[in-house]
């Protein structure tokens, strides 16, 4: 019989990749969506009448006990989450409770309603946040200093609690950045990508930023946050991966998700802006009002132990991580795309059982 696998928050660049994977490896697939999201599901379009889809919210403890229990999933991934640390600062409260408190309202629904579920939790590198080391490992004390990075840390905390106190399998992931062609538009290294193809193509209406201002200003130029911030960014791809190799292990443990190399915004903007024969330094801005009240530090992920005990190793270097997302967002982000936009719309729309 083919294995059961539930994906919270499947609409995510994460869940959508984590759905095509478990797809290809002849599982049953259940991905939750929340009720209050917006009916544009890009990432998941391509898998209607391939996955069931349930309606479910991390902050509603009914909603997980009914599918949980309705599904008996052998493997549970909690990929949802408020996942954009810069909006932390202004929903500190709504972060702790999604991204903080909700793990645990899975952990208990699998603990009275399917003991037998393994689950993965995304915890994030966010947790070291301010820690004085150049890379991590699953040893690295937490050190978050941001709403996000600190729910996240009591999270990861939750589910060593569950794991030791209730015999749950259940392992965090410490993933560091990961990106790719589904990544979401107030992330900085889609905003590159996107920036670079509505420059390029002349496109007339850019979509807007986490501001509500269009992506590219009326001088022709993108508007990011600090560009010497640096981050170990790797193939989203390869990191749902990564999840999966977890929960086939014989017993629960935590690992580092990385690349061990790191590279700067700048970076970013130099290789994405000379793909298409332009100059960032002509077209991107720092901008106060998108700067972070604190930064993290900079920190590399060594991935050691999960190439040791999973056979893992990213497979995607950064020079072609920024080509495809750059590749792929020319070819969406065109004037004659966009103006038929209302059609991918409705295409894109899921009905519910
Ligand atoms: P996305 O930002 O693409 O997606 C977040 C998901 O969470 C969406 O599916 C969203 O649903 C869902 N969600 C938000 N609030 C709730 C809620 N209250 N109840 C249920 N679902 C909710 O995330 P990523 O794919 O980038 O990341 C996946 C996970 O990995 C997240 O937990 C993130 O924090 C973590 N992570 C990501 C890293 C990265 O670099 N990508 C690095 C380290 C950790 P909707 O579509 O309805 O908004």
């Amino acid at each position: 019989m083919a294995k059961k696998a539930l994906i919270i928050g499947v609409t995510s660049q994460d869940g959508s990749f984590l759905a095509d994977l478990l797809i290809s490896k002849g599982y049953e697939v259940i991905g939750t969506i929340r009720r209050t999201s917006s009916f544009y599901r890009e990432n998941i379009s391509h898998l209607y009448g391939k996955i069931k889809i349930e309606v479910a919210d991390l902050i509603d403890p009914e909603s997980l006990n009914r599918v949980i229990k309705k599904y008996q999933p052998d493997e549970v991934y909690n990929i949802a989450a408020q996942a954009v640390p810069a909006d932390s600062w202004s929903t500190p409260i709504y972060t702790a409770e999604v991204t903080g408190l909700g793990i645990v309202r899975v952990l208990e629904a699998v603990k009275n309603f399917s003991p037998h579920s393994r689950v993965y939790q995304a915890t994030s590198r966010e947790v070291f946040g301010n820690i004085k080391a150049e890379v991590a490992t699953e040893e690295t004390p937490f050190d978050a200093n941001n709403p996000y990075g600190i729910s996240k840390a009591y999270a990861h905390m939750m589910v060593r609690c569950y794991r030791e106190s209730y015999n749950i399998f259940v392992c965090g992931g410490f993933l560091f950045n990961h990106e790719s062609e589904r990544r979401g538009l107030q992330y900085v290294s889609r905003k590159i990508s996107v920036g670079v193809a509505c420059i390029k193509n002349k496109v007339k209406r850019p979509p807007l930023n986490e501001l509500g201002e269009p992506l590219i200003d009326d001088n022709g130029k993108l508007h990011l946050g600090y560009l010497d911030a640096k981050r170990d960014w790797g193939y989203a791809k390869d990191y749902v991966f990564a999840m999966w190799l977890m929960l086939q292990q014989p017993s629960p443990k935590d690992y580092v998700i990385g690349t061990n190399t790191q590279h700067s915004v700048k970076d970013f903007c130099q290789i994405a802006f000379s793909l298409v024969g332009l100059n960032w330094e002509d077209h991107v801005i720092s901008d106060k009002s998108l700067l972070r009240p604190t930064e993290i530090r900079e920190l590399r992920g060594d991935y050691s132990l999960a190439q040791k005990e999973l056979g893992w190793a990213p497979t995607v270097g950064f020079e072609e991580l920024v080509k495809l997302m750059v590749n792929s967002d020319l070819k969406k982000f065109t004037n004659e795309k966009l103006s038929t936009q209302i059609d991918d719309l409705l295409d894109a729309t899921f009905s519910l059982q």
